[in-house]
């Protein structure tokens, strides 16, 4: 992986720049599907899609920051990577100001991910930690939008029961799907697997 020049980003909120890394090459080796469509490239990392503004803490898309390539040779690999909490702070400033389905679809993936990154099993250190109650609430009302909007993809519509601890709805949706030897074959086993040892947490599928 070879590292690129920083891009500055504008603050669409009051006009503060921040550097977002970039890469002038990269690759997708040592790349994890999760059991929940996440894809991790260690090799291939993107900046965040939202940003933070550091001046005034508000949340904005990364492309309408302006993004502008700099020539600046302190190399950084600060990609404005959100953490779950701010993820969750950006959700209720932005998710119902934008008319475009395609980033209200990327900020409920965006949301999911971070909080299985935290809560959902991905990181092993955090599997002592009690998810807090309003975020329970509104995990439901994520994943039931993310349902909604991803019906026909019935494998990502049982693996969310499973997460949700809906294991004979994952099961009754995932059979179907389970016979053959195609990947989406397997993957429907694996969370038949998993569903079946009422497991929640999220998995790497490869
Ligand atoms: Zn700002």
């Amino acid at each position: 992986m070879t590292p690129g020049f920083p891009y500055r980003l504008t603050c669409p909120h009051c006009g503060g720049h921040k550097l977002v890394a970039s890469i002038a090459s990269g690759n997708t080796f040592h790349s994890t599907l999760w059991s929940d469509s996440k894809h991790d490239y260690p090799m291939l990392p993107q900046p965040s899609f939202i940003q933070r503004c550091p001046d005034c803490e508000h949340y904005f898309f990364y492309n309408d920051g302006n993004p502008v390539e700099t020539k600046d040779d302190r190399f950084s690999f600060d990609f404005g990577e959100l953490s779950f909490e701010q993820i969750d702070e950006a959700y209720d400033e932005i998710f119902n100001c934008t008319s475009d389905e395609d980033n209200k679809l990327q900020i409920l993936f965006l949301w999911l991910f971070k909080y299985n990154d935290k809560y959902g099993g991905r990181d092993p250190n955090y599997r002592s930690q009690v998810c807090p109650n309003s975020i329970v609430e509104r995990r439901t009302g994520i994943i039931g939008e993310l349902m909604t909007r991803q019906a026909d993809n019935v494998l990502f519509v049982a693996e969310m029961y499973r997460e949700l601890g809906n294991f004979e709805r994952c099961i009754e949706l995932a059979t179907p799907l389970s016979g053959g030897d195609d990947f989406g074959a397997e993957v429907a086993r694996m969370f038949i697997e998993h569903a079946t040892v009422e497991d929640t947490y999220v998995f790497p599928l490869y």
